[in-house]
């Protein structure tokens, strides 16, 4: 019998354009799917839901930032009231709890005044300025950083 030739010739043109076209396909197709199908294998009945879980989960870390900000803010926000004396305050500075060294100056505006009575009514005058409570004005400073913390004025 002939049977040999006829299939042969088949089978060659079969095998020579299928074999490109199947052999792109299968490799193709096995490889786009499963990567979709690979992170839903647990829940295989609620693919949506498993997409929707996950930016929700991202979103809560974004929104414990920003209390932080806030509280820092308000941290640096503390009135301060300075008096006559050294006192203890926490330094906005280096940020250290110090006791202020009190610096007692006589006011600019008092050594003004000063030297206008002393043109006007001459040497006995100019002295009142300086025996006044409200001529001098207290400098508290940072014994640390010796940045000034605030000034008291009497
Ligand atoms: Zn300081």
């Amino acid at each position: 019998m002939d049977t040999g030739p006829p299939p042969s010739y088949a089978q060659v043109q079969g095998t020579t354009q299928p074999p490109p076209e199947k052999s792109g396909l299968p490799p193709a197709g096995p490889g786009m799917m499963p990567v979709p199908h690979q992170g839903l294998p647990p829940q295989q009945g609620l693919p949506p839901q498993a997409y929707a879980q996950q930016p929700v989960a991202v979103q809560q870390p974004v929104a414990v930032q920003q209390p932080v900000a806030v509280q820092q803010q308000i941290y640096v926000q503390q009135p301060v009231m300075f008096g006559p004396h050294s006192m203890q305050v926490m330094c906005g500075y280096c940020h250290q709890t110090v006791q202020t060294t009190a610096e007692s100056n006589l006011k600019s505006s008092a050594i003004l005044l000063a030297t206008l009575l002393c043109l006007v009514g001459g040497i006995l005058c100019c002295w009142i300025p300086c025996v006044m409570d409200s001529s001098y004005e207290t400098t508290h400073r940072c014994p640390a950083c010796k940045a000034t913390l605030g000034i008291y004025n009497a």
